[in-house]
């Protein structure tokens, strides 16, 4: 079943793609193809009713070429090696498209979030970071947010590490809350980000925004402020999903609403005025532009060919399968790739960690106006490159960051 295939394998296929476009030899392709570090943790804690609990957690940084590994770390019963070597991987990517100074890492817990009280997460957390100490750090590999971490997770492994040294140490990761060192703007960045370039896709497709009909699958910190951000552009919100399921209303829904409804219910279903839908059938229904941010292999050769949408963007990491990508890119849809349409969360990762380094705090005005910059040139050198290789906008990206990747190792040689 393609619903299940493994991450990793098609993270090679995205990078083989552009490693046949570039021509690159056979040494580089197989260090490309190998992370660089694996680390595999037992994590025991103790859970509020005293029993100990074992849970396996992973920290793989695939490349540092081009500077310290970076990435997030996501807590999900489906967490597995593979997955987060492809994560990480498209992290590397990711980086080297928008040209911030870093490599790509990303960590990850098997465990089912939902489930575990306040204090079990931060146990967990804590004894995570203890493992995982040994290969963090912020001159070495930053985590950030991912899926069902956020601002306090951060804080609890900012405090983990900061004990061990003795001193606060802001810089070790991001995504941080304010008050002990994050960025302002930082929590929506990935979806700020995402906006940007569907804005800049839309131009160049001609597809007025002000009139579009828009499809969120996934209601978390990306999907939920996408929405938000391109309702106040004058889109229409037809219809958002969530774990549990989707909710259409073709007249549209008020973003901020359903966000309180999820708030209050644990999810975006049932909410008011709306009719239930799978998040089979979202997926399928007739729109404008399709944002996925929920998980990987969410479009695959089973349900390419009924995708109604003229653009796909990819806010969540890995949503397309290759074999769907060139079911669509066929059928003309146009597909913003995650490692661009996602990578406004790294990019103001980036600027949250310069400005950990340098003590200096950022207004917000700035931190959106570089962070707007970057991903219109980003968007502006992929958009060159797949109208000059006749190939997708996935290809494109990667053509261009395994290009830079390359040039790094080139020049730093092989050591010994
Ligand atoms: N988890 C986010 C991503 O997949 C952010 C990573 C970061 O900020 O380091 O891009």
């Amino acid at each position: 079943m393609e619903a299940s295939a493994n991450p990793f394998q098609s993270a090679l296929k995205q990078f083989n793609r552009a490693a046949d476009i570039l021509d690159l030899d056979d040494g580089l392709r197989k260090i490309l193809s190998t992370p660089e570090r694996c680390l595999t943790v037992a994590v025991p804690i103790k859970m509020d009713d005293g029993r100990i609990e074992v849970f396996i957690g992973h920290r793989v940084q695939h490349n540092t070429a081009r500077g310290p590994a970076k990435g997030g770390i996501r807590y999900h019963p489906s967490v597995t090696l593979d997955e987060v070597k492809a994560l990480a991987s498209w992290m590397t990517w990711k980086c080297a498209v928008v040209g911030i100074p870093y490599g790509g890492a990303k960590g990850g817990i098997a465990c089912d979030p939902k489930r575990m009280s306040r204090g079990e997460l931060e146990r967990l957390t804590r004894r995570y970071t203890a493992e995982i100490s040994i290969i963090i750090g912020p001159e070495k590999d930053i985590p950030a947010p991912d899926v069902y971490t956020d601002a306090q997770t951060m804080a609890w492994i900012m405090d983990t590490y900061s004990m061990n040294r003795g001193y606060a140490v802001p810089g070790v990761v991001t995504g941080k809350p304010l008050a002990i060192g994050g960025s302002l703007g930082r929590h929506e960045a990935t979806a700020q980000g995402c906006v940007f370039v569907i804005r800049e896709a839309v131009k160049a497709l001609n597809l007025p925004l002000d009139r579009a009909r828009v499809v969120v699958q996934g209601y978390g910190n990306a999907g939920s402020i996408a929405a938000r951000l391109l309702h106040e552009q004058g889109a229409t919100i037809i219809a958002v999903s969530d774990s549990r399921g989707g909710i259409l209303n073709s007249k549209g829904l008020d973003p901020m609403k359903v966000l309180a409804h999820k708030q209050e219910t644990g999810s975006v279903v049932e909410y008011p005025g709306t009719e239930a839908v799978s998040n089979q059938e979202l997926l399928e229904l007739p729109c404008d532009i399709l944002v996925l941010a929920a998980l990987e292999n969410q479009i695959t050769a089973a349900n390419a060919p009924r995708i109604r949408a003229k653009l796909i963007a990819e806010a969540a990491n890995g949503p397309t399968t290759p074999e769907a990508d060139d079911i669509l890119h066929e059928r003309g849809i146009f597909v913003l790739p995650d490692i661009l349409a996602n990578a406004g969360g790294v990019t103001v990762s980036y600027f949250e960690w310069v400005q950990n380094l340098q003590e200096l705090w950022w207004d917000l005005e700035d931190v959106n106006e570089r962070l707007e910059e970057t991903m219109v040139r980003a968007f502006n050198n992929v958009y060159a490159l797949h109208e000059e290789k006749n190939v997708d906008m996935r290809t494109a990206a990667y053509v261009l960051a395994v290009d830079r990747v390359a040039e790094a190792l080139r020049l730093r040689g092989l050591f010994p």
